[in-house]
């Protein structure tokens, strides 16, 4: 059995948003809801029938990564 290592592929769930954003992330923390004051990176897709966009700044993608403009997420390779 060979150790395979993980790969970053693009996330499409995930879209980035411009540079010039000034949406903060929505990442609140602790008992008392502090919001995170960085300007998010990134905008999640939420919601099937109604769909509605979370933005979060790059230390908040839930172990994704902010690449190149390119939210990704780490996947087991296929067989
Ligand atoms: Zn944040």
């Amino acid at each position: 059995m060979t150790i395979q290592e993980r790969i970053w592929v693009p996330d499409e769930e995930w879209m980035a948003l411009s540079s010039e954003t000034t949406v903060r992330c929505r990442m609140t923390e602790g008992k008392t809801h502090i919001r995170c004051p960085n300007t998010a990176v990134a905008q999640f897709r939420r919601g099937y029938r109604l769909i509605s966009w979370w933005a979060y700044c790059a230390d908040h993608l839930y172990g994704r990564r902010f690449n190149n403009g390119v939210v990704e997420s780490l996947r087991w390779p296929l067989p």
